[in-house]
C-alpha cells in the first residue's frame, strides 16, 4: 500500500461530471441563492436599451449583470478573469447557463447602463425593504480615500505640465512638416488622389497625448482659482494626476499621496445594507450630507429618521440642513469638551476657582474655546467664565467658499483686571470677543443630543455600522483602487461594488431565515 493518498480521480475515467449541469451544482451552493435573489429583480428597463440589429443575439442583460455581481462577490473585478471563470469555473458555468461573454463585452456592459445600473441598485434595496430589514431609522454616512487608476508618480505641476505640453507641441508640429514632406513627395510620385481620412497612428497618439495633458491644465487651473488666498497651502503649488484628471492628489493611509477619489457610502443601521453611494474627486466629504438624505428618498420614497455621522462632517450648514428636513442629526463637533465647567447654574456668577484650570482651551487659538462661554438666548449675550457679560456689538457679513450669511459679534464691556486675561484674550487684544452665526443654534442642539446618555449610547453604533461595508468592499472584494477612469465610470464602479454587497447581505438573511 502507497504511503500517499490516491488521486480521487482517472484521467481516463469515461464520465466524470454528473448528468445534467444541474446536478454540478449542490442544492446548498450560494450561487443558487444568488441566482434566485437576481431573477426576483426586473430587468425590463435594460432590456428596453437594446436594438434589434443584424448579427449575433445579445446576452440578456440579467445573466451579464449576474455575472459581474456574483464575480464582485468573490473579489473577481477583472473583466478577463471573469470571462476565464465562465468558461471553466462551473458555478460559473451553471449561472450563466453556458453563455460565454468576452471581457471588451463584460467591460462595456459595466459602464453602458449608468441609469438602469442606479434602478437596479434601488431595487436590490427595495428587496431588503420588502423583507422588514431596511428601516431607515438611523443611517450612517462614511468615506474613504479609493485609488484613482493613475500612478502616484504620473502627476505633474504647473511647471512641468507646461514644459510637457510645450515639448509635445513641438513634436506635433515637426511630425506635421514630416507628413506634408512626405505627402507632397507621394503626390509628385502617384499624382493627386483622395485617400482616407485618417490620422497616421504616431500622430494620433501624440494628439490624445496632448488633450489629456490640457485636460490636467483645465484641472490645475480650476483648484488653483480655488486655493486663491488661502494661506492653509503649499506654497509648493497644485500637482495634478495626468492619466485620470477628475482624481485629485490626496494623502495616503498607508503614506504620501496619490492619486485618489472619495468614495462615500450611506448605511441602514439596522441591516446594514448600503442605501447610498457618492464619489468625489476631491476630500469634500460634508458636502455629501443633504444629497445622501435627497438619494434615499428618492431611491427608497422615505428620508432617514437619524443621521449617524463622524465630526469630519460636522458643519453648520448640514446640521440646519438636516433639522429643516426633520433628520435627527448625530453628528458630534471637531471638537468636544466632556467635563466643561463653565456650563453652571448661574453663569452670571464666576466658576469656582478650582475648576478655572479645567476650562476648555482652543487648540487651534490657544485661547479659551468658545464653549467657556455659555449663551443666554433670552437676552441675546454671552456671559463668560467670570460671570461678566459679552453685550452683542455689531453684525459683520462673511462669504466662506460662496456661503454666505450675517453673524453676529458679542464683546465683553471690559476685561481690565481680570485674572482669566491671559488664557482667555488672543494677542493685542483688550477684550474679549465671540462670534455668533446662524448655525450656532443648530449645533447647540446637537451637541446637547450627543451629550445624553441616549445619545451617547446610540452614537456608539456607528463606527461598526459605518466601517464594515468599506472592509469588505477592500478586502472581500479588492476594490482598493478603482479599474475605471473619470468621475461617471468609478461612480459605476462603486455603485456595482456596493449592489454587489447588498446581495451578498440579503442572502447571509435569507439563508438565516430558511428552515433548518
Ligand atoms: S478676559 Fe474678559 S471675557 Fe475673558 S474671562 Fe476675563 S473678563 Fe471674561
Amino acid at each position: 500500500m502507497s504511503h500517499w493518498a490516491a488521486a480521487p480521480l482517472n484521467r481516463h475515467q469515461v464520465t466524470l461530471f454528473a448528468p445534467t449541469l444541474d446536478d454540478t451544482i449542490d442544492g446548498d451552493h450560494p450561487v443558487r441563492l444568488f441566482d434566485e435573489l437576481i431573477r426576483a429583480i426586473d430587468f425590463s428597463s435594460w432590456e428596453l436599451m437594446y436594438v434589434q440589429v443584424a448579427g449575433q443575439p445579445p446576452i440578456h442583460p440579467r445573466a451579464m449583470a449576474s455575472c459581474i455581481l456574483y464575480g464582485l462577490s468573490l473579489g473577481m473585478r477583472s473583466s478577463r478573469k471573469l470571462e476565464d471563470a465562465c468558461g471553466n469555473r462551473l458555478d460559473f458555468l451553471w449561472l450563466m447557463q453556458g453563455r460565454k461573454p468576452d471581457h471588451a463585452t463584460i467591460c462595456g456592459f459595466r459602464t453602458d447602463f449608468e441609469p438602469q445600473l442606479k434602478d437596479l441598485f434601488r431595487r436590490v434595496g427595495r428587496v431588503g425593504i420588502e423583507m422588514g430589514l431596511v428601516t431607515l431609522n438611523q443611517v450612517t454616512l462614511d468615506g474613504t480615500s479609493t485609488r484613482a487608476n493613475n500612478s502616484r508618480y504620473n502627476t505633474a505641476r504647473r511647471s512641468s505640465l507646461e514644459q510637457k505640453l510645450a515639448a509635445l507641441d513641438e513634436q506635433i508640429e515637426q511630425r506635421m512638416k514630416e507628413f506634408g514632406e512626405q505627402d507632397r513627395r507621394e503626390d509628385e510620385l502617384y499624382g493627386v488622389e483622395t485617400s482616407p481620412a485618417k490620422l497616421p497612428r504616431s500622430l494620433a497618439d501624440l494628439n490624445r497625448r496632448q488633450a489629456e495633458l490640457k485636460k490636467a491644465m483645465v484641472n490645475l487651473a480650476q483648484r488653483e482659482a480655488a486655493r486663491q488666498g488661502r494661506k492653509d497651502v503649499s506654497a509648493k503649488g497644485v500637482s495634478v494626476p495626468l492619466s485620470d484628471a477628475e482624481s485629485r492628489v490626496l494623502p495616503n493611509k498607508d503614506g504620501g499621496n496619490a492619486p485618489n477619489y472619495t468614495s462615500v457610502l450611506a448605511v441602514d443601521a439596522d441591516s446594514g445594507l448600503i442605501v447610498d453611494t457618492q464619489v468625489l474627486g476631491s476630500n469634500d466629504e460634508p458636502s455629501t450630507v443633504l444629497p445622501a438624505v435627497a438619494n434615499i428618498e428618492e431611491n427608497f420614497g422615505d428620508k432617514p429618521a437619524a443621521m449617524m455621522i463622524d465630526s469630519g462632517f460636522h458643519s453648520g450648514p448640514n446640521l440646519l440642513g438636516l433639522e429643516q428636513q426633520d433628520v435627527e442629526a448625530l453628528i458630534p463637533a471637531r471638537q468636544q469638551f466632556r467635563e466643561n465647567p463653565a456650563l453652571r447654574e448661574d453663569p452670571s456668577q464666576p466658576v469656582a476657582q478650582e475648576d478655572l484650570c479645567r476650562l476648555p482651551v482652543s487648540p487651534q487659538l490657544k485661547v479659551l474655546d468658545k464653549a467657556a462661554f455659555v449663551f443666554d438666548r433670552a437676552k441675546d449675550r454671552y456671559h463668560c467664565p467670570m460671570g461678566r457679560v459679552l453685550e452683542r456689538v455689531e453684525d459683520r457679513k462673511y462669504n466662506r467658499d460662496g456661503n454666505k450669511g450675517v453673524y453676529k459679534i458679542y464683546a465683553c464691556a471690559s476685561c481690565a483686571g481680570c485674572p482669566l486675561a491671559s488664557k482667555c484674550l488672543p494677542k493685542k487684544a483688550m477684550v474679549r470677543r465671540i462670534c455668533r452665526d446662524e448655525y450656532e443654534d443648530a449645533r447647540e442642539r446637537a451637541a446637547a443630543r450627543l451629550s445624553s446618555e441616549e445619545g451617547r449610547a446610540r452614537y456608539r453604533r456607528r463606527s461598526s455600522v459605518a466601517e464594515t461595508p468599506f472592509a469588505v468592499l477592500k478586502t472581500t472584494m479588492n476594490l482598493r483602487q478603482f479599474l475605471l477612469r473619470g468621475l461617471s465610470k468609478v461612480r459605476q464602479e462603486l455603485c456595482w461594488a456596493a449592489t454587489a454587497y447588498n446581495l451578498v447581505k440579503l442572502m447571509r438573511f435569507k439563508a438565516a431565515a430558511a428552515p433548518a
